[in-house]
C-alpha cells in the first residue's frame, strides 16, 4: 500500500540505504537525532552487496594526501565500529585487521607497486603508512600456499576485512534497535527546497524534513542538480568471483584474494572503465581466475559456485565526496568508492559534522570543489 506522509517527523531524511545512508543513518541516530532513510526497492543496484569486503589502507591517496589520513583514521576506528554495531544488534562483522599483501607476478609488477608507493610517500603533504617489500621467500614465510610464480608483494600491516554483508545487515538491524524510520521502495524522484527545508517526493507520496543527506550512491548524479550540488563519477565496473568453502589456508587478505570468515574465497576485483552492463566478462574473470591460481595453486581445485559484476561509486579521482550545498544549507552529499573502509568515518566524523551543520576543514578538502579547480586550471 502506498504510503503518503505528509510532514516527515525526522530531523533528517537520507537518500539511499546502502553502505553510505546506513552508515550516516546509524551515526546521525546515535546521536539522538531523528532519522528517516528512503531506499530504493531489494532489485535496484547496489555497491553496498557486491563489494569484495576489504578495509585497505596500502595505496590509498597518491594525489590526495587527506585521503591517506582519512583512509588510516577509518582502519584505526573500525574495531569501535565492530563492537558498537555488535552492543546494537548481537551481529558480528568479523573484522579482522592483520595486514594485508598485495602480491606480483613479475619483478615488473613488484617494481612498479613499489614506484607507486615511492611516489604516495615522496608527494607534497604526504601522510606516511607503514609498508613492508618482501621477496618470495620472505612472502612464503607469511603466505605458506604461495605458488613459485608469485615474485615478491608488498605487505602493510594496517589492512584486513570484514563480512560485509553482516555488516549492511548489521547496520539494518541496528536500525531497529536506534528507531530509524527505514523505507524501502522509496524511490525519492524530486527534491525541492522550500523556505529551509525540503520537499521529497515519488510515487509513494511525499516527505518534508529540514535537513536531507543525498547518500544515493550512483543515483546522485541525477539528485544533486535537485539541492545546486552536482555529482560527477566516471564509470567503474568490477567482477567478483566465489568459491565453495574451503578450510582456511589465508591467514592475510590479499588485495585480488581473500578467504572470507566463511571458508569461500573471493577472487576479484577488475577494474572497467566501460562496462556497459552487468552481465559477467568471461574474458575477465578467466584473467582474474588464472592470475589467482598462479598466486595460490590449490585454488585450481575449488569449484567457482558465483560470479557477479557491479557498478563502483566511482568520484573522478577515486576519493570521496562530501558536502553542504552553498545554495541550500541543509541539503548534504556524500559518495565514496571505499565505502567498507570509510565506514567508522561516515558513520562518526561525517555524521557528526552534518548533525553540528558544517563540514569541518578535514572534511571540506573531499567537496567538489577540487574538480572545479582543475578543470578550470
Ligand atoms: C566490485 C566492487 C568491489 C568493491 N570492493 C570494496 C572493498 O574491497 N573495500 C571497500 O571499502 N569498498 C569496496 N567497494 C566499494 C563499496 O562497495 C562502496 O563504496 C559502497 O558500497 C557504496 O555505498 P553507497 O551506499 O554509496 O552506494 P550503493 O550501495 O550503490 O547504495 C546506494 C543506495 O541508494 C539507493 N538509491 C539510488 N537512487 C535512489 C533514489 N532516487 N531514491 C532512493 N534511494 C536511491 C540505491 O537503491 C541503493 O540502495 C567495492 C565496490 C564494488 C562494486
Amino acid at each position: 500500500m502506498a504510503v503518503n506522509r505528509k510532514h516527515a517527523e525526522a530531523d533528517f531524511v537520507v537518500i539511499g540505504g546502502g553502505l553510505m545512508g546506513s552508515c550516516l543513518a546509524w551515526g546521525l541516530a546515535r546521536q539522538g537525532l531523528r532519522v528517516c532513510v528512503l531506499d530504493e526497492g531489494d532489485i535496484a543496484l547496489r555497491a553496498s552487496r557486491a563489494n569484495f569486503a576489504l578495509v585497505w589502507v596500502q595505496g590509498k591517496g597518491l594525489g590526495f594526501p587527506a585521503y591517506t589520513a582519512w583512509t588510516k583514521a577509518a582502519a584505526a576506528a573500525w574495531p569501535r565500529l565492530a563492537a558498537e554495531l555488535n552492543a546494537d544488534t548481537g551481529i558480528d562483522v568479523y573484522l579482522d585487521q592483520p595486514g594485508g599483501f598485495t602480491l606480483c607476478l613479475s619483478d615488473r609488477e613488484l617494481q612498479a607497486n613499489v614506484d607507486a608507493l615511492k611516489r604516495l610517500h615522496d608527494q607534497p603533504g604526504a601522510v606516511a603508512h607503514p609498508y613492508e617489500v618482501l621477496d618470495h621467500a620472505q612472502t612464503k614465510a607469511r603466505l605458506p600456499a604461495i605458488g613459485p610464480e608469485v615474485t615478491g608483494s608488498i605487505y602493510c600491516p594496517l589492512d584486513g576485512h570484514v563480512n560485509s554483508l553482516r555488516l549492511f545487515r548489521a547496520l539494518h538491524a541496528a536500525f531497529t534497535a536506534r528507531g530509524i524510520d527505514y523505507r524501502a521502495d522509496h524511490a525519492v524522484e524530486t527534491i525541492e527546497p522550500h523556505g529551509g527545508a525540503f520537499l521529497l517526493k515519488g510515487s509513494w507520496g511525499e516527505v518534508r524534513a529540514p535537513k536531507v543527506v543525498l547518500a544515493a550512491g550512483l543515483g546522485n548524479a541525477r539528485l544533486a542538480p535537485m539541492v545546486g550540488l552536482d555529482a560527477p563519477m566516471k564509470s567503474s565496473r568490477g567482477q567478483i568471483i566465489v568459491t565453495e568453502k574451503a578450510a582456511p589456508f589465508l591467514r592475510y587478505p590479499v588485495v585480488t584474494v581473500r578467504q572470507t570468515d566463511e571458508g569461500g574465497v573471493m577472487i576479484g576485483d577488475s577494474e572497467e572503465a566501460n562496462g556497459a552492463n552487468l552481465v559477467t566478462d568471461h574474458g575477465i574473470s578467466s584473467v582474474m581466475a588464472d592470475r589467482a591460481v598462479r598466486m595460490f595453486p590449490q585454488l585450481a581445485e575449488l569449484n567457482v559456485v558465483r560470479t557477479w559484476a557491479a557498478f563502483r561509486v566511482m568520484t573522478l579521482d577515486g576519493a570521496p565526496v562530501y558536502e553542504q550545498s552553498p545554495a541550500y544549507p541543509g541539503a548534504f552529499m556524500a559518495m565514496a568508492h571505499s565505502g567498507v573502509t570509510l565506514a567508522p568515518q561516515h558513520a562518526y566524523d561525517l555524521a557528526e559534522a552534518m548533525s553540528a551543520g558544517a563540514l569541518p576543514g578535514e572534511l571540506a578538502v573531499f567537496s567538489t570543489r577540487r574538480f572545479h579547480v582543475s578543470a578550470g586550471a
